[in-house]
């Protein structure tokens, strides 16, 4: 019987005859209560929601079960932590994690069944950042990828990433020399430590963060990134000093810090999303992202070169059409296979 799998609140495997159920990513602590394993591929919470689940052996890095904790203050249980480029077995199935780029602990996860190898990428970046280094390639064959189509759609526009964050300088130091606070809306996990990280080596400022983002950034720091910021907390004790000093906010963040509400600011938010939408209640906002770009995504998908391609979230339908045209690979949204399980049985 050859393994099938289909996306099931998550990317569920079943290997016959054993019945042996594996998932990935399950997006409800429910998807992940039936199987064997689950596997997680990073931190970011749309991922990573089977991290508490008791009832179930789930697989995934230290690092990426750490900024977990940290990023959701829940616990992890019932973790076995995997190391990257070290395989483990459940059953008899071989599982490895690679590098995928997009944060620290985030993992491309490869499952070695009888029948067909498969690649997932969970979330993924091609190119070296300055807090996390760039996606690897797997060294075997790989029959199927299933791979994130976030940023996938041709026409979406991005200047390269080295551009971006100058643009990202210039607002600031415009904002500075007006002595207003630079003000900056973005990811507590992952574009916040690569932003810190770019403006340390680029300027003599104070950074100052939400108490989260802060204990993401000690891991990062204890993790070799060259970070430095002063957390919220430390203005309990010292007075806030207006003159080179920038403020992070979560991304979603709308009011003001107490502290910066007699100080003349300026707002801008940095996110991926930015390609897509205005944030006009910004004055600047600069389409920085820890995703890869469609090109960057058909570059991963050549360097790899799967007889399959599924496509998950974001322009699934987007990416697989331009994969089935122009790279000549027959190709799915995986979502829409839900019903059928294989490719060969929905083409
Ligand atoms: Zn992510
Ligand atoms: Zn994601």
């Amino acid at each position: 019987m050859p393994t099938v799998f289909k996306y099931d609140k998550g990317i569920k495997f079943l290997k016959k005859p054993e019945n042996l159920t594996l998932i990935a990513d399950p997006t409800t602590a429910k998807a992940a209560n039936n199987c064997d394993a689950a596997f997680i591929s990073h931190a970011h919470t749309d991922h990573s929601i089977a991290f508490p689940n008791e009832g179930i052996k789930v697989f995934a890095t230290k690092i990426a079960s750490e900024l977990y904790e940290k990023l959701t203050s829940r616990k992890a249980k019932n973790t076995h932590f995997v190391e990257y480029d070290k395989s483990l077995k459940i059953e008899d199935i071989e599982v490895e994690f690679i590098q995928a780029g997009h944060l620290l602990g985030a993992a491309q996860i490869i499952f070695y069944f009888e029948d067909i190898t498969v690649c997932y990428t969970g979330d993924l970046s091609t190119v070296d950042m300055i807090s996390v280094p760039k996606a690897t390639i797997p060294k075997e064959d790989i029959d199927i990828l299933i791979i994130e189509a976030t940023y996938g759609k041709s026409d979406l526009f991005f200047e390269s990433r080295e551009t971006i964050k100058i643009s990202v300088l210039n607002w600031i130091a415009e904002n500075l020399q007006k002595n207003r606070i630079p003000v900056i809306n973005i990811g507590h996990l992952g574009g916040a430590q690569e932003l810190i990280a770019f403006l340390n080596e680029m300027l003599s400022v104070d950074i100052y963060c939400d108490d989260r983002t802060s204990e993401i950034n000690k891991i990062y720091k204890r993790e070799g990134t060259n970070l430095q910021w002063n957390s919220f907390d430390i203005l309990n004790d010292e007075e806030f000093k207006e003159k080179n000093s920038i403020c992070l906010l979560p991304r979603a963040a709308k009011e003001l810090p107490e502290f910066l509400k007699d100080h003349k600011t300026s707002r801008s938010i940095v996110t991926g999303q930015a390609s897509r939408f205005a944030f006009s209640n910004f004055e600047q906002a600069f389409p920085f992202s820890m995703h890869a770009n469609c090109n960057e995504l058909l570059e991963h998908i050549k360097a790899i070169n799967p007889k399959n391609v599924y496509t998950l979230y974001g322009f699934d339908s987007e990416l697989s059409a331009i994969v089935r045209q122009k790279m000549k690979i027959p190709s799915r949204p995986l979502k829409l296979a839900k019903k059928k399980f294989t490719l060969e049985e929905f083409l």
